[in-house]
């Protein structure tokens, strides 16, 4: 059995907030505003992951009203839904997600965001692709008004997974 999810999120940047981004702190003048850490990124595969097993959204999980994840690193919520998956017999086959930013220039930040998502996903480096795009100034995310992220994840029924080449 195979499941296929597919998250999208945004987050304002703002003065006095540090940037967070695939759980990696990226030295920059701005950061994301949000109740958690504001990681885009992890919101945007949590979501991901939470659709491909039909569990709602990040917003039904852990309520920004919550007290407890004031702060939170999102890993930390990413690591919750993925125990949701396991629960449920299946395992992350691959993920692949995009991260739509003008500033600050991601790509030396990548191969980290990456180890960090496939740790906490319970899988290998080679399952985890992350990508970082601009809009060539286009809309919110080009004039630096915010980030967004956007993430499809599939998952397989441990029982396959175990017969995959890779
Ligand atoms: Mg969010």
């Amino acid at each position: 059995m195979w499941r296929i999810g597919h998250g999208f999120d945004a987050h304002r940047l703002t003065e006095g907030r540090k940037l967070i981004l695939g759980g990696v702190e990226i030295p920059f003048s701005l950061g994301l505003l949000g109740h958690s850490d504001a990681d885009v990124l992890v919101h945007a595969v949590c979501d991901a992951v939470l659709g491909a097993i039909g569990a709602g959204d990040i917003g039904r999980h852990f309520p920004d009203s919550d007290p407890a994840y004031k702060g939170i690193s999102s890993l930390k919520l990413l690591d919750e839904v993925m125990a949701l998956v396991l629960e449920r017999g299946y395992a992350l086959a691959n993920l692949d997600a995009t991260i739509i930013a003008q500033r600050p220039r991601l790509s030396p930040f990548i191969g980290q965001m990456v180890v960090n998502l496939s740790h906490v996903c319970r899988t290998d480096v080679g399952r985890v692709n992350v990508k970082a795009t601009t809009t060539e100034q286009l809309g919110f995310e080009g004039r630096g008004e915010g980030i967004s992220a956007q993430a499809v994840v599939l998952l397989t029924s441990i029982e396959i997974d175990a017969e995959l080449p890779f």
